[in-house]
């Protein structure tokens, strides 16, 4: 099991005892590490380390993946998202995808569900 380092920019900066790490005598605030993190995808502590990182890097984030520059609009081809229903039972789920537009369902297989490149939309 590999620790990874939290990578709030400032996490070191935060006193908690957790974070004093060495030797008695030189002792520091040190950047957590950790097996699991539970913020921003795995990699960071808290989410004020998330919030350190966010407002330290949105700016060239946003320059180096695309700003939005104009209004999105939700179409009937754009508007599909999918669903699951349990069965009265609650033993067996069905799948399907619905239109938030028109309120068309359509059924989906649980492997559709899960494939995050299946899609019906057409116009993102
Ligand atoms: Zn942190």
């Amino acid at each position: 099991m590999s620790l990874r380092f939290c990578q709030g920019p400032e996490c070191h900066m935060h006193k908690t005892k957790d974070r004093i790490k060495g030797t008695k005598g030189s002792k520091t605030y040190q950047t957590r590490r950790r097996s699991r993190f539970y913020y921003g995808n795995g990699n960071f502590c808290s989410t004020w380390c998330q919030d350190q990182w966010l407002t330290k890097h949105i700016e060239q984030a946003l320059d180096h993946f695309g700003r939005t520059t104009e209004a999105k609009h939700l179409t009937q081809d754009n508007a599909w998202s999918k669903e699951y229903d349990w069965d009265s039972t609650y033993q067996n789920r069905s799948y399907m995808y619905r239109n938030g537009i028109t309120n068309e369902q359509r059924p989906l297989t649980e492997e559709q569900y899960r494939d995050n490149n299946y899609t019906l939309n057409t116009g993102e």
